[in-house]
């Protein structure tokens, strides 16, 4: 699922896990574009609550999408593809 800011969610925690190499085509949530076969990703998993209810979502991200993710003063919350790649630069709507 995709992170929003369209909801009451808030996030408790965030933890990225190592990078893996995909096997097969992802789509960064970050950024939108994709992961390609044999190129390095990173899953951030974070323990959010939403209209009360604690739960878990994870996303697949470009591990520079991770680092520019990790530069928001908000926890990263954010709508699928509405940053450029590697950057916390919003795609102009
Ligand atoms: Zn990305």
């Amino acid at each position: 699922m995709v992170i929003t800011k369209e909801t009451d969610m808030r996030v408790l925690s965030v933890e990225v896990e190592v990078a893996k190499k995909t096997k097969k085509g992802q789509v960064c949530s970050w950024c939108g574009g994709m992961i390609m076969k044999g190129e390095t990703f990173e899953t951030v998993r974070l323990r959010v609550t939403e209209r009360g209810i604690a739960k878990t979502v994870s996303e697949k991200l470009h591990p520079e999408c991770t680092v520019a993710a990790s530069t928001l003063s908000d926890v990263p919350t954010f709508v699928f593809g509405e940053y450029r790649r590697g950057t916390n630069v919003k795609v102009p709507v």
